[in-house]
């Protein structure tokens, strides 16, 4: 029983009811979810089978919590690999093709070895393919230009990337890297 609370994580959407983030998907421990039920900052919108005991109180553990005060997004996305996949929706940047994600890699549009710095404008997404083309060569010099100037996204942006990924077309491996939760497949089907 235990087991199963603590395998339970619990979906957490914005006052607006879309998940309080796509990527890392939101979700909350059943702790934290408790204590904000207590605290009567949540919405409970669905529940799971099973129950939390204790001594002095008895409640089904939900599933899916809404915030009841909604949450503005403006923290600059955190630049990691994924959220450079994202930006750039999971497309090698010199032939446009779409690969799953182990099968992208990095490229530095100004090589490492010339001073090129790993940051949000001088990494691009590409494919082992290109990237090995490329190799250490500035872009001017085997002419091969990325798609899109890379740039910082805002977070809105990477949001708005994550909503065009729905889950019927997110391939099958990305769903444990995005900690997928079915509850979204059922409650996200606005469009
Ligand atoms: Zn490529």
């Amino acid at each position: 029983m235990l087991s199963a609370v603590e395998n339970s994580p619990v979906l957490v959407l914005n006052a607006d009811y879309r998940p309080l983030s796509y990527f890392p998907l939101s979700l909350w421990s059943w702790q934290d979810t408790v204590k904000a039920v207590f605290l009567d900052r949540v919405n409970v919108l669905s529940e799971y089978e099973h129950k939390i005991r204790s001594p002095s109180f008895e409640m089904r553990l939900p599933s899916v919590i809404a915030l009841k005060e909604f949450v503005l997004q403006s923290r600059r996305p955190a630049f990691t690999r994924f959220n450079v996949f994202l930006r750039d929706r999971f497309s090698c940047q010199y032939c446009a093709q779409q690969f799953r994600p182990e099968a992208l890699t990095f490229d530095h549009l100004i090589p490492k070895s010339r001073g090129g710095k790993t940051t949000w404008e001088n990494v691009v997404t590409a494919c082992s393919k290109c990237n090995l083309r490329k190799g250490n060569f500035l872009p001017d010099v085997v002419k091969m230009h990325p798609i899109n100037t890379p740039r910082s996204p805002t977070s809105f942006e990477l949001q708005e990337r994550g909503r065009m990924f729905p889950p019927n077309h997110l391939h099958e491996s990305w769903r444990d890297f995005l900690y997928w939760d079915s509850e979204l497949e059922n409650g996200n089907d606005s469009d």
